[in-house]
This record gives C-alpha cells, sequence and structure tokens, in this order.
C-alpha cells in the first residue's frame, strides 16, 4: 500500500515559530506540553497577566493535538447510565453539561481568535454494529433527554441512506451539536493567540526533571529542561499520552494508547457526498471502535485503536492495512481508492476512563480524555487556568477520586495492554 507515513493535518498548516531567546531566570506558571490543555491555560493566564512558559519536548503542538480526527465531540467516553451509578445523577448533570459547554468554549475561542481551522457544527452520527446496540441508542436517546435536557434523533436502518452511503449498519443516532474542525490549524492558531498573549512557547525543552524549592520565602519548583533551569511559582502538567518520568506520579495514573489514522487521496464530490451527505463526524457502536469523516477537501479520515500499542513504524504499518480494510468493509465505493496518508498518536486514558484536573503532588494536572480530546482539553486547560490564578475550581470533574492501577501494579509502562486488546475484541464478539 503505498502511502506517506506522516500527518495529513500538517500539509495543511504552518506552525508558528516558538520562542528562540533564552530562557528567564523565573516565571510564575510553568507548563508541560503545547497541546490544546496547555496552550488554552497558556493563553488565558497570560491574559490575566501572569508570566507564563510553556514547554514542549518536540515541536509546538505535536503531540496528540496535531495528529487527531478532529471531532469536537459531545458527551464522555462513558455512558450516561455508568456515571450516574457511579457518581450519581447531579455530579452526572454537571458533567455532561460541561461536555456540551465545551464545545461551545471552542466555537467562541476560535472566533475570538479568528482561528481558521475549518470549525463546522457538523453534528455526529453514531451507527449501530448490531441490532441490540440500536435498540440500546433508545434508550440512550431517552435518558440523556430526561436527566440532560438534550436531544438526539434516531435514524431508522431504512432512512440511514439519508445520513451514510453504507449498508453494513442497523440504525442510527444524530446529535447536531457536535463539530468538526482541522486539529492542526487548531492548536497553531492556540499557540499563535497565547503568544500574543504574552505567553513564552520553547520547542525542543523537554521539562527532565521538577524539583520543590522556594523562592522569596515562599514555595516554588526548580525545574531542569533541554533549554536549561528555571524557576516556576506553580507547574501546570498537560502531557496526556505523553506524561513521562518527569511527573512519576501522575505516569503511573495514564494508560497510553495508540491510536491509528489512514485517509485517502481526495474523493470526486458525487462520491463525497454519496459516502457522508451531511457530512457528519461518525463513529460505530463497538468497544473497539472505528470513526471516520471527510475533510475539508473530500478525503475520507478513517481511525482505529488498531494496535492499541503507542506509534512506531511497525504499529502504523499494521494499523493501516487494518483500517484500510475496514474502511473498505464500511465503504466497498473506496475498494480501488488508495490510501495517501497513516499515522499514529497516543490517547490517554485513566484507569476509571474519566478526565481528571486537579492537584497532584504540589503541581496542577488535566488529563485522561480518553479520546474526547478536542473540546475537553480546551475547556479543562481554560478552567485550570482560572484555578491557578487564584479563582474557584469551577471544573465538574474536581474531587473525582484518581484512582491508580488495581493493586499498583503498575510503574507507567502498560505491559497489559495486548490483554486488554484482546478482552474488548471478545466483547464486541459477544455484546
Ligand atoms: C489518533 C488520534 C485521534 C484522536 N481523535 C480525536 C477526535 O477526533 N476527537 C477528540 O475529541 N479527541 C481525539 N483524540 C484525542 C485528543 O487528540 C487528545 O485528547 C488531545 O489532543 C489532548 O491534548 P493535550 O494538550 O492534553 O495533549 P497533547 O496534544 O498530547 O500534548 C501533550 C504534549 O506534551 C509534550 N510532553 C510530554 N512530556 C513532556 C515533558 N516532560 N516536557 C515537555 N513536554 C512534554 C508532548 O511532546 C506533547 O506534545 C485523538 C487522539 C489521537 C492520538
Amino acid at each position: 500500500m503505498p502511502y506517506q507515513e506522516r500527518i495529513f493535518w500538517h500539509d495543511t498548516v504552518e506552525m508558528p515559530p516558538a520562542c528562540s531567546e533564552p530562557l528567564p531566570q523565573a516565571v510564575d506558571v510553568a507548563i508541560l506540553g503545547s497541546g490544546f490543555t496547555g496552550l488554552a491555560a497558556a493563553r488565558m493566564l497570560a491574559k490575566q497577566g501572569t508570566r507564563v512558559a510553556v514547554f514542549e519536548a518536540e515541536t509546538l503542538g505535536w503531540g496528540a493535538s496535531s495528529r487527531n480526527g478532529g471531532m469536537v465531540l459531545t458527551g464522555m467516553k462513558l455512558p450516561l447510565e455508568t456515571l450516574i451509578s457511579r457518581y450519581g445523577r447531579e455530579a452526572t448533570q454537571r458533567m455532561y453539561a460541561a461536555s456540551l459547554a465545551s464545545i461551545d468554549c471552542v466555537e467562541q475561542l476560535v472566533a475570538q481568535e479568528n482561528i481558521a481551522c475549518d470549525f463546522v457544527r457538523c453534528g455526529h452520527l453514531e451507527v449501530a454494529c448490531k441490532p441490540a446496540h440500536f435498540e440500546g441508542f433508545a434508550r440512550s436517546a431517552e435518558k440523556i433527554a430526561r436527566e440532560c435536557n438534550h436531544s438526539l434523533r434516531i435514524v431508522p436502518r431504512n432512512e440511514l441512506r439519508s445520513e451514510i452511503g453504507s449498508n453494513i449498519y442497523f440504525g442510527g443516532l444524530v446529535d447536531e451539536t457536535s463539530a468538526g474542525l482541522n486539529p492542526a490549524r487548531y492548536v497553531a492558531g492556540l499557540a499563535r493567540a497565547a503568544v500574543n498573549a504574552g505567553a513564552l512557547l520553547f520547542d525542543r525543552a523537554r521539562v527532565h526533571a521538577i524539583d520543590r524549592a522556594s523562592r522569596n520565602g515562599g514555595p516554588a519548583f526548580q525545574l531542569t529542561t533541554a533549554r536549561g533551569p528555571i524557576s516556576a511559582r506553580e507547574v501546570f502538567v498537560a502531557t496526556s499520552g505523553y506524561t513521562g518520568r518527569a511527573t512519576p506520579a501522575l505516569q503511573k495514573k495514564i494508560i497510553p494508547i495508540g491510536s491509528f489514522i489512514v485517509v485517502t487521496d481526495p474523493l470526486p464530490d458525487a462520491l463525497a457526498r454519496e459516502l457522508s451527505p451531511r457530512n457528519r463526524m461518525i463513529y460505530d457502536s463497538k468497544n473497539f471502535l472505528y470513526y471516520y469523516r471527510l475533510t475539508p477537501d473530500n478525503r475520507v479520515l478513517f481511525v482505529g485503536s488498531a494496535a492499541f500499542s503507542p506509534e512506531n513504524s511497525s504499529t502504523i504499518r499494521r494499523s493501516a492495512e487494518i483500517l484500510r480494510r475496514g474502511m473498505v468493509d464500511v465503504y466497498p465505493q473506496l475498494a480501488q481508492t488508495p490510501v495517501a496518508y497513516a499515522w499514529g498518536g497516543t490517547l490517554d486514558f485513566c484507569f476509571d476512563i474519566m478526565p481528571h484536573a486537579g492537584k497532584l503532588d504540589g503541581m496542577y494536572y488535566a488529563v485522561g480524555y480518553a479520546g474526547h480530546g478536542v473540546a475537553m482539553a480546551t475547556y479543562l486547560g481554560m478552567k485550570m487556568a482560572q484555578f491557578i490564578a487564584g479563582g474557584r475550581d469551577e471544573n465538574p470533574f474536581a474531587g473525582l477520586p484518581f484512582p491508580g492501577a488495581p493493586l499498583g501494579l503498575y510503574n507507567g509502562r502498560p505491559w497489559f495492554l495486548p490483554l486488554a486488546g484482546m478482552y474488548y475484541k471478545v466483547l464486541d464478539w459477544i455484546s
């Protein structure tokens, strides 16, 4: 399969330059990671007059933020009934409302900062892989309407052609609130906005160690970075699936999971409209799910955790084969269409599959988006910035128990991923 092993979105954007000056001696807030979380926080803190520096181990926006599917989705990874039984009705309602607010937050930010990232409220479509899944859609829509006052539309199988040019599904569920965007353009726009607000963004600046220190008699942190040392009054960790040894306590709470994408050559207009007549963000109802969409230039972008292990040439190659077969199963019309790009990235799952934002070892963090990070990372980055700047902690995930691995059997290297992959494959087979 002759494709380029590179990120399609990167060919559509120019990232703003990082700061080439030497590091200052001290800042108020040091942020690790230049994705949606870190940059949304940096922009907001800098706008409030805080001296803030972002440290990125690679290039600006290098992590999941510039390599994802660009789906800006309502809801969370776990179903509403699981959330209610775990956290109660009121807390669940607040979390669900936050998922809706997070999309408004992206839309407003894109408008305020004039970010040309093809943001469009195209809605999402969930498609049922089995008749029982479709029956579950009705229960789920009814529960979301009742508990969260948010309405979804059921699409029976005989009407599904108005939503998707595929015959393999048993019905669908549409949410008109969701949106799509070009994630690399969005993260580049956020970086520009953070710089314009006064934040310093340093690339090739991995933070190797963070030690407690004191400054002017008060507590502070001393950071050792690839660009030299720096002192910071507060640290915000926004490293998501790439969280590493600099923050070992957080690393032990995050499972890095590989996710992979293939993108086809551009399709003729008529074929693109046949595959996705309403340009929805589409995902299926399996645990080991596929999700897919059209890009603004009429390519099909098709995503799945085909390998589970983080990205490298071998997992990308294997995943590209699997994803291409998956794509043709959904859309036989694409049997002869070449795949032009293939790449991978790393998702951050916590052990309870929930986002978490708070303070650990004296440092602030926001992680655990589980594949729903485009909107939620922006939202929690901004909420944490307010909190760091002395405001109230208004994030609805504050105070949730933040579990580590059962029996503590995890040091940050996910030895159990192949087993988890098998478990979910079996689950998809039997349920
Ligand atoms: C293939 C794929 C598809 C996805 N599709 C979607 C989707 O369609 N919709 C959706 O909502 N979500 C999706 N996601 C998830 C979403 O992209 C992420 O949740 C989101 O981008 C996380 O943003 P972030 O800023 O927290 O982390 P990231 O963007 O991952 O940024 C973390 C950064 O931290 C840096 N870093 C790590 N350690 C250090 C250190 N010690 N010092 C300095 N820097 C460090 C890394 O280099 C990295 O750039 C997808 C993810 C992947 C991988």
